[in-house]
């Protein structure tokens, strides 16, 4: 393309030029983001594209406004000694002597560019076309760009071949609910639109393609979150004759690379730890590893103990280190009531004071119900020195893992941007995560998951199984977290049909029932299925943490508010009478 004097549009981008530029002629074109007057003719216009911003001296510049699209050529010039600006990346130089063409008058914007201005985020994704402009949005929308080029490269690089799969699909069992499609040709029958591409992956491998992988669009309709769309995109990973150390390092290149190429900063190895470390040390199965303060057991010390609050099946700790002096008793009651709603009965909090005599001792709070021997036992258990805080719950052990692991994060989690990526391996997931009403057990991660080996004969032995026993069962399900977050779930399929229909039998899901949800599944396996494992990961999860945001919608160009609506497009949004007939739909009124 070319200006209307004949040349190039543009000959170079605001933000790349320097002083070793100066003294060329250039063209460059954006946006108008600041006016300056500077003489009664002379205005600085800051010109603005997606490289950054460059300062032009324009004479009668009256008309050009904030936002107005154009293109100025001038030559490039240091600017004045003393007027330098090292703030910014073009500061040492200025465009001189320029001629600016009007290229598209905006109206005023519908609020501030620039980042220190909080704007409703409503009024962001209506106008996300004007949002976007921002510098901060178009390093997010490069950085997400960059982490699927460093993903398909690293997944090229090691064999694997991008399949797409359907998004008009009919339901995978992923767990959430699904978004459906009206089918026009049959009407009062429905597509599901995918969850993931689970079940073709699978099939890819029945299918002789050895190694598959997808940046794939997948849908839930479930609440959202900081972390959480009803779109979303993810690496999809599936390999046969693969173990789950194949699939780990797999997807641990293709991460790291990632990491490399938008953070510059090599994540070295990724550790690894088992569900169960994850929820007695931690109490999560996602820790943010980045900081100590664990879980410490208490049950042993307060076996026989006299004091009631500590007569539990469990007790656990932490502590925080300085908290005596820091947390005032405002702040500790505060901690009480938040544990109180996350669901503990109570929060046992201590302080550590130094003895005359040297040692450690606990005072305030509930101190004076233990013995000194409990006491002693507790601050050893902690690793306490004066100064420190200590508080402890005792309960069902689930409900203290979940309660101090919540409290744990309160009090310890570092910013989203301190420069350290924690990737960790969570393996060795139990097959069920509890029990529903009916006493069946619900899949942690999707029936297809392969048990772990060491308890596959008990699962096999078809002796009756209770809840206890069933939950005791883990699996062969891995998730992979990153500073807290979980990015992303795998497993090692099952295989074999028998081991699938036991599987189901325990579920509760009759023959009938899994050949009329899976049985196109079933049916492949019978063909010859190779053994395969397999995983998928967040990237809008990934791409946020890498640009140390906190919420997903930085990074996705046009994403759904809180509520799940669209304000710029309005979705969703009621369809005409007509296409409802054809699609042989009617709406009942609300409820
Ligand atoms: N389909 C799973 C998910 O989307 C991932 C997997 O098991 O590969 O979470």
């Amino acid at each position: 393309m070319t200006g209307s004097d004949g040349t190039a549009m543009r000959t170079d981008l605001c933000g790349r030029l320097g002083a070793g530029e100066a003294g060329r002629s250039v063209a460059v074109c954006g946006w108008v983001d600041r006016r300056r007057e500077h003489s009664e003719h002379l205005a600085f216009i800051d010109l603005r594209d997606h490289t950054g911003v460059l300062q032009c001296v324009v004479d009668g510049a009256r008309d050009l406004r904030s936002e107005y699209v154009v293109r100025i050529t001038g030559t490039v010039t240091l600017r004045p000694e003393g007027t330098a600006n090292p703030a910014l990346a073009t500061g040492e130089i200025e465009l001189q002597d320029c001629e600016v063409e009007l290229l598209s008058r905006a109206e005023p914007p519908p609020f501030p560019l620039d980042e220190r201005t909080d704007v409703d985020e409503t009024l962001r994704l209506r106008h996300r076309y004007v949002d976007l402009r921002k510098p901060r949005m178009q390093r997010n929308l490069r950085a997400r760009a960059a982490v699927n080029r460093a993903i398909r490269r690293a997944m090229d690089a090691q064999g694997f071949v991008e399949v797409e799969t359907p998004m008009l699909i009919a339901s995978t069992p992923e767990g959430a609910r699904d978004f459906v499609v009206p089918s026009r040709k049959e009407p009062g029958s429905f597509y599901a639109l995918p969850q993931s591409p689970q079940i073709f992956k699978q099939l890819t491998m029945v299918g002789g393609v050895d190694r598959y992988y997808q940046i794939a669009r997948c849908l839930r309709d479930e609440d959202l979150r900081a972390d959480r769309q009803f779109e979303f995109s993810q690496l999809d990973v599936e390999a046969s004759f693969a173990t789950r150390d194949d699939v780990l390092g797999f997807v641990t290149r293709a991460v790291a690379e990632a990491t490399v190429e938008v953070a510059g900063h090599d994540p070295g190895t990724f550790e690894r730890m088992t569900w169960h470390d994850a929820m007695e040390r931690f109490g999560s199965d996602k820790p943010d590893t980045r900081f100590g303060m664990e879980l410490a057991e208490l049950t042993p010390i307060f076996a026989d103990t006299q004091a009631r609050v500590f007569q539990a099946p469990c007790v656990k700790g932490i502590c925080l280190t300085g908290g005596a002096e820091d947390l005032p008793r405002s702040r500790v009651d505060e901690l009480v009531a938040t544990c109180q709603r996350w669901g503990a009965k109570g929060l046992a909090w201590m302080r550590v004071v130094a003895t005359e005599e040297g040692g450690s001792a606990l005072d305030a709070g509930v101190a004076k119900f233990l013995s000194p021997d409990e006491g002693a036992a507790v601050i050893e258990a902690l690793e306490a020195r004066p100064g420190d805080m200590v508080f402890l719950v005792a309960d069902e052990r689930p409900l203290v893992r979940h309660v101090l692991g919540l409290l744990r994060l309160e009090l310890g989690r570092p910013p989203v941007n301190d420069g350290r990526f924690n990737y960790l391996w969570v393996v060795d997931f139990p097959l069920f995560e509890g029990l529903n009403a009916e006493g069946e057990p619900i899949p942690s991660h999707h029936p297809f998951t392969m048990p772990h080996t060491d308890d596959l004969p008990l699962l096999m032995s078809g002796q009756p199984l209770d809840g206890e026993a069933l939950l005791g069962i883990r699996s062969q399900a891995y998730d992979l977290v990153l500073n807290g977050w979980e990015l992303g779930s795998g497993s090692v399929r099952i295989h074999r049909r028998d081991i699938q229909q036991r599987i189901f039998e325990v579920l509760g899901i009759a023959p009938d029932e899994a050949q009329e949800r899976f049985g196109f599944l079933l049916d492949a396996f019978r063909y010859g299925a190779p053994p395969h494992a397999g995983f998928a990961v967040g990237l809008d999860r990934l791409g946020a943490l890498l640009v140390a945001e906190e919420n997903i919608r930085e990074v996705i160009a046009f994403p759904k508010t809180q509520s799940g609506a669209d304000p710029l497009t309005d979705a969703p949004s009621p369809i005409a009478d007509t296409h409802l007939q054809e699609l042989g739909l009617r709406v009942l009124p609300p409820a």
